[in-house]
């Protein structure tokens, strides 16, 4: 398994979008018209153009306020369902390179439905370009990856926030940082830890940052996305032993 993984700390990004304009360049993608929807948070949401979106959400602290900033992307899931699912439709057109283990989508995602790839994605990435219906999301940037580079966002980031290398070396990584964390903020999570390649250190408990954080987002009572992942996977599971 091990290939790459990313490890993105929310306590130290800035929402400074460095990582989304860099994500553009490098993938050569244009701007895209854009409306005020009462944050700052530009464009308000990912597209086949899109395909990294630094979210935003303003909370309440007390008499203060705090900006909670999610630099969003495809979480290379482990055993990702976007791929379950296109793959009894239209066997790898949705791939996963081995190396690196990142999921990309080809050109034959034109012939698969895009309400049910999309569904099938507890993060809500995978987006559709109109006309021509190939669907598109972040494919860890792998042409930079396997001529051993890093990612275009991962380059960018001026504070640190993310990280990017071998599996093991960032889950190692990722769980050091968690425990000075709960030292002074308890309700830290290390996001989905065992199902993706980016790994998300949230700086408060996670409910508060945007709803796409993490796979277990549904409301009390809901099939939460998380009981949708698990149930997707355990076939899997069971033929694994
Ligand atoms: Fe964009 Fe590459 Fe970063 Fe993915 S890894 S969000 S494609 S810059
Ligand atoms: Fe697929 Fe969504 Fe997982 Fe990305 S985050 S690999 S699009 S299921
Ligand atoms: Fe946050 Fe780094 Fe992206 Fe800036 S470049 S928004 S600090 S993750």
């Amino acid at each position: 398994m091990p290939g790459k993984t990313f490890f993105v700390d929310l306590s130290r990004c800035t929402g400074c979008r460095g990582c989304q304009i860099a994500c553009k360049q490098w993938k050569q993608l244009p701007a895209e018209q854009t409306r005020n929807t009462g944050s700052h948070q530009n464009p308000p949401d990912m597209s086949a153009v899109t395909l990294k979106v630094v979210r935003m959400k303003e909370v309440g602290k007390g008499d203060d306020f705090k900006w909670l900033f999610l630099p969003d992307q495809c979480r290379h899931c482990l055993d990702a369902p976007c791929k379950m699912a296109g793959d009894d439709i239209v066997k790898d057109a949705i791939a996963q390179d081995k190396e690196t283990g990142a999921i990309l989508f080809t050109e034959k995602t034109k012939d698969l439905p895009f309400d049910v790839i999309r569904g099938a994605c507890p993060y809500d990435i995978p987006r559709q370009n109109a006309k021509t219906k190939v669907m598109a999301k972040c494919d860890m940037c792998n042409d930079r990856v396997l001529a051993g580079l890093k990612p275009a966002c991962v380059k960018t980031c001026p504070t640190g926030a993310m990280n990017f290398g071998e599996r093991d070396e960032m889950v190692a990584m990722a769980k050091k940082r968690f425990e000075e964390m709960k030292k002074t903020n308890p309700k830290a999570v290390l996001v989905d830890v065992d199902q993706v390649r980016v790994l998300f250190l949230t700086e408060y408990e996670p409910r508060l940052y945007h709803g796409n954080l993490m796979a277990d987002a549904g409301g009390p009572g809901s099939y939460t996305r998380l009981a949708v992942l698990d149930k997707l996977l355990s076939p899997l599971r069971q033929a694994r032993g």
